[in-house]
């Protein structure tokens, strides 16, 4: 933090920081922290309680946050209800093998009448475009990242179609793959996959809908930067899995030698 204005005290100001400094060390900080604690405190991502500084969502909201856990599909990730148990197929997966190799989520989300902390702050990121509360969100996917064994050579978001990022300012998907890129120091290809014909909100349509809703939707624009990639493809919410499915059969058809999945959110609907 700056304490003068104006050139009389340029050369004073770094000796007076230098001694701040030497007589308490991490003082300056720890003033300015608390300084943009009051001036901006932290709400809950949920419920917008006022939280401590550190947290994300408050201890209300968290008891709600449910992190996808074993017993799940070893394909799709889909979690079983029984608590006990190996991992195994789940019958979906069985009958009709999805375009992935297996998907991931960090946690469970429930839309419907009752707010769940989740979905609140998802949609907040989203269509409120509130991008701090994204980049948080981005921060938990890095730290609860379920496919910490696995290998990859690229991270794909999940292109948006132009007019929508032209509408949103911003891709989510994106946001999400750059935190995981940048903690596990792997490329990440924004331009890779495109949304090549605009599609029409997922949220009302049902499973198969969402399927022929997005089928042809997407495109690969340099095949040869995919040639034998393992690839990991990122977005924010998991639903009936048709959009992933659908850029998962696209980049495996241009050349991908593996391609994964990683959500945030899984929908609790399957
Ligand atoms: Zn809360
Ligand atoms: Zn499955």
């Amino acid at each position: 933090m700056s304490f003068f204005i104006g050139t009389r005290h340029t050369n004073f100001r770094p000796r007076l920081g230098t001694a701040i400094r030497r007589i308490v060390p991490g003082s300056l900080s720890n003033v300015r922290a608390s300084v943009l604690a009051l001036l901006y405190p932290q709400r809950c991502l949920g419920c917008k309680a006022l939280i401590e500084p550190e947290e994300s969502f408050c201890t209300v909201c968290r008891k709600f946050i449910l992190p996808i856990e074993s017993p799940l599909c070893v394909c799709c990730g889909i979690p079983f209800a029984t608590a006990t148990g190996p991992d195994h197929l789940c019958g979906r997966c069985q009958a009709r093998p999805p375009g992935f190799r297996q998907a991931r989520s960090w946690a469970l989300y429930q839309s419907g009448d009752t707010p769940h902390p989740l979905s609140q702050a998802i949609q907040n990121f989203k269509y409120h475009r509130n991008l701090s509360v994204g980049k948080t969100l981005a921060g938990l996917g890095v730290v609860h990242f379920p496919l910490e064994d696995q290998a990859y050579d690229l991270i794909v978001p999940v292109p948006l179609h132009p007019d929508r990022l032209r509408w949103r300012g911003f891709n989510q998907s994106l946001i999400l793959a750059r935190a995981i890129g940048c903690a596990r120091q792997l490329k990440v290809d924004p331009f890779l996959l495109e949304r090549i014909r605009p599609t029409v909100p997922q949220t009302q349509l049902s499973a198969s809908e969402r399927r022929t809703n997005v089928r042809g939707a997407f495109a690969v624009v340099a095949p040869e930067r995919l040639k034998e990639k393992r690839v990991l493809l990122v977005d924010d919410v998991y639903t009936s899995g048709a959009t992933v499915e659908e850029c998962a059969k696209v980049l495996y058809r241009a050349g991908a030698e593996v391609v994964d999945v990683f959500t945030l959110a899984r929908a609790v609907t399957h």
